[in-house]
C-alpha cells in the first residue's frame, strides 16, 4: 500500500459556524488524536470557521481543506453540495454567502411565526440571540424548542414541526443544485454531491453530474455497500472524484463523530490534481 494511501482523511465535518456544537479547535484535537492526515471544515452555507481553523491547521499538524456544505433546491427538495479548495477570501464567496445568510434568517423567522400561528410559543428575540453569529439553521430552532420543554428530544422537534411536510417546515434556499455548482466552480473549489444516497430520486444523480458535479460523496456513515459500489462505479463511468466522512456535528449528531468515516489521502490527491490541470 502506498504512504497516501494508509493516511486517513475526514472530508466532511461540522462546526459551531453551522449547526454542531463543536469548535474548531476541539475538532482539530479530535482529528490529531484519530490520527488524520488531512480535514476538511464544510459547514452548512458559510466559510467563516475557516480562519480559525488555518490557524489550527499547523499547530496540529493536520492538514485542512478549505470547504462548506451548500444547501440547495431540487423540486422542493433540499440538496447539499460539498465544495472543497474554495478561496475563502473571496469577495464573490462572501457576497454570495452573505445573501444566503439573510434568505436563511428570513426563513427561521418564517418558521418562527408558523410555530406561533399553531400555538407553539417562540421569542424570536431570544432565538437569534441564541443563534448568535451561527448560519441559522433548523436545529436551533429545534434546539430552542427542546431548551423551553416544548419537545422531548430533538428528533421529536423535527418530527412534529420542523421536517418537511410538518406545519413549521419552510422550503425556501437560494440556489438550484446547478447554481451551487456554480458558485464553487467560480470559487475556485471543486463541487461533490453530498450523501447522494439520501436522495429520494435516484435519477436526479445522473442529472446532477451533467449539470458539472467534479465528484460525488461515497463514503458516509449510513450508506449500504450496495450504493458504495453503484457510485463508486458511475464515479469512474463520468470521470469523477470521490469524497467521504463522517459529517460529524458534534454532540448533535451521536452516531458519528470525527474520524467515524474517512478516505485515503490519494483521494485528495486526485482532487489537487484535477484543481491543477484546471488552472
Ligand atoms: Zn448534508
Ligand atoms: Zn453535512
Amino acid at each position: 500500500m502506498s504512504e497516501s494511501a494508509r493516511q486517513l482523511c475526514d472530508l466532511h465535518i461540522h462546526s459551531n459556524f453551522s449547526d454542531s456544537d463543536a469548535d474548531i479547535e476541539s475538532i482539530f484535537k479530535q482529528a490529531k488524536e484519530k490520527n488524520l492526515h488531512c480535514i476538511a471544515i464544510t459547514d452548512h452555507d458559510t466559510v467563516s470557521g475557516i480562519p480559525l481553523a488555518r490557524d489550527c491547521t499547523g499547530r496540529y499538524g493536520v492538514q485542512l481543506i478549505e470547504g462548506l456544505e451548500l444547501s440547495a433546491q431540487h423540486q422542493g427538495l433540499e440538496i447539499h453540495v460539498l465544495g472543497y479548495f474554495v478561496d475563502s477570501d473571496s469577495l464573490y464567496l462572501k457576497k454570495q454567502l452573505d445573501s444566503v445568510r439573510d434568505i436563511r434568517r428570513q426563513r427561521m423567522l418564517d418558521m418562527a411565526k408558523a410555530l406561533n400561528a399553531i400555538g407553539v410559543e417562540v421569542d424570536i428575540k431570544e432565538l437569534l440571540e441564541a443563534i448568535g453569529m451561527a448560519m441559522p439553521t433548523r436545529l436551533h430552532l429545534g434546539l430552542y424548542l427542546l431548551g423551553k420543554g416544548k419537545v422531548a428530544t430533538l428528533w421529536e422537534a423535527f418530527k412534529k414541526y420542523l421536517a418537511p411536510g410538518r406545519p413549521a417546515y419552510v422550503a425556501g434556499f437560494k440556489y438550484s443544485v446547478k447554481d451551487a455548482i456554480e458558485v464553487i466552480k467560480k470559487s475556485g473549489g471543486l463541487s461533490f454531491l453530498a450523501h447522494p444516497h439520501m436522495i429520494s430520486n435516484q435519477a436526479w444523480v445522473k442529472e446532477f453530474i451533467d449539470f458539472g458535479l467534479d465528484g460525488l460523496e461515497i463514503n458516509y456513515s449510513n450508506m449500504s455497500p450496495v450504493k458504495k459500489i453503484l457510485y463508486t462505479q458511475m464515479a469512474s463511468e463520468h470521470n469523477l472524484l470521490k469524497s467521504g466522512g463522517s459529517d460529524a456535528h458534534g454532540s448533535y449528531k451521536e452516531f458519528t463523530q470525527v474520524g467515524k468515516v474517512t478516505v485515503p489521502y490519494e483521494w485528495v490527491q486526485a482532487m489537487k490534481g484535477r484543481l491543477e490541470r484546471k488552472k
